[in-house]
């Protein structure tokens, strides 16, 4: 951060959590958002509904005043690591980072980069702290990356996406952007259907919906409902949710479908893909009891989980939802860097 020494960055491993909680503690005397400037964002559970709110708000700003960021983080640079493939994510930082003002380093995919030498995320961060980097963004195939390589920088770090665990930066634009289409998030019932299991951004969401009065359902093959651990967190939070194999059984009642693809890179076993791939499809016919007002997102990319043929229907929302991924990142990168308000 530009406006705290980084004397201790070359420091002990252990000592750089206690820098960066001082660093977050200067800031809120500052006055500033302390909930964002200077935090880490690597979970969405991390977020509760006034500050999600919040960050909605300013977003909605920035789309009524599309350059009043412009130029905001001038001189800050900012490190995209991304050690999986990536379109919409990589870009959306990298458009978000230079309207911002920052220069922007890194790479959007292993093979370009030493990483396919051997080398560590550790060695890898540290390389680009010494660089100068303000913040990173990091993408990872392994759950709790994102988390490490907090606790290896004093620099914010940005989770876009950790294995099959996390990806928060999507869940609050999934978020924003039924708000945006509903005027509301409460009040509404959710389908969130597909790979629940590895899906990063199903959990992500389900976990971001959870701040909010909503009836989920999760709708999957047995063999990828949605993982124990985020059934369990659901319970504890007093959420209704349910689980079901079929989407013509429960379209009917749904306000939003959130379409899901196999991750087909993260099923250990290929004769598990196998017995799953292709088991469902959204398309005019499997729609054909839904509510008119229905609206069908989908984190992309698809592959044939959603057809084509929804694209001129108004239940298609996906594109909506892909667009809001820049005004969102470039609010929350000037709310983690500088004075977004
Ligand atoms: N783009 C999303 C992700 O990175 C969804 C997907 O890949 O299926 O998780």
């Amino acid at each position: 951060m530009r406006v705290f020494c980084s004397s201790a960055k070359y420091s002990a491993e252990p000592s750089r959590r206690r820098v960066k909680r001082l660093q977050v503690e200067v800031v809120a005397q500052m006055g500033k958002d302390s909930d964002f400037l200077g935090r880490d964002i690597l979970s969405i559970r991390d977020y509760k509904r006034d500050q999600l709110e919040r960050l909605f708000h300013s977003v909605e700003d920035l789309e009524k005043s599309p350059n009043s960021l412009d130029g905001l983080l001038k001189g800050d640079l900012a490190a995209l690591l991304f050690f999986e493939p990536s379109t919409r994510t990589y870009s959306s930082f990298q458009i978000a980072a230079s309207t911002l003002g920052m220069q922007v380093t890194g790479f959007a995919s292993p093979a370009g980069s030493s990483v396919s030498k051997g080398e560590t995320l550790h060695d890898t961060i540290r390389m680009f702290e010494g660089y100068g980097a303000d913040c990173f963004v990091i993408r990872h195939p392994m759950p709790g990356a994102a988390r490490y390589a907090a606790e290896t920088t004093d620099k914010p770090v940005i989770n876009a996406g950790d294995g099959s665990r996390e990806h928060p930066t999507q869940a609050m634009i999934d978020l924003f952007a039924i708000r945006k289409a509903f005027g509301k998030l409460d009040g509404l019932k959710v389908g969130i259907l597909g790979d629940l299991k590895y899906g990063r951004t199903a959990s992500s969401l389900a976990y971001g919906l959870s701040n909010y009065d909503v009836e989920m359902t999760f709708i999957a093959p047995e063999a990828l409902q949605m993982r124990p651990e985020v059934q369990h967190f659901l319970k504890q939070k007093g959420i209704t949710s349910k689980s079901e194999k079929d989407l013509r059984s429960v379209v009917s009642e749904l306000d939003v479908l959130y379409v899901t693809r196999i991750q087909k890179e993260r099923i250990p076993d290929p004769t598990e893909f196998e017995k799953v791939k292709g088991m469902y499809q959204v398309n005019l016919e499997t729609l054909k009891e839904a509510k008119p007002s229905l609206k069908v997102l989908h984190p992309l990319p698809r592959v044939d989980e959603l057809a084509a043929e929804l694209d001129a229907t108004n239940f298609a929302d996906y594109f909506v939802q892909a667009a809001a991924g820049l005004p969102l990142r470039m609010v929350l990168m000037s709310l983690v860097l500088g004075d977004g308000s």
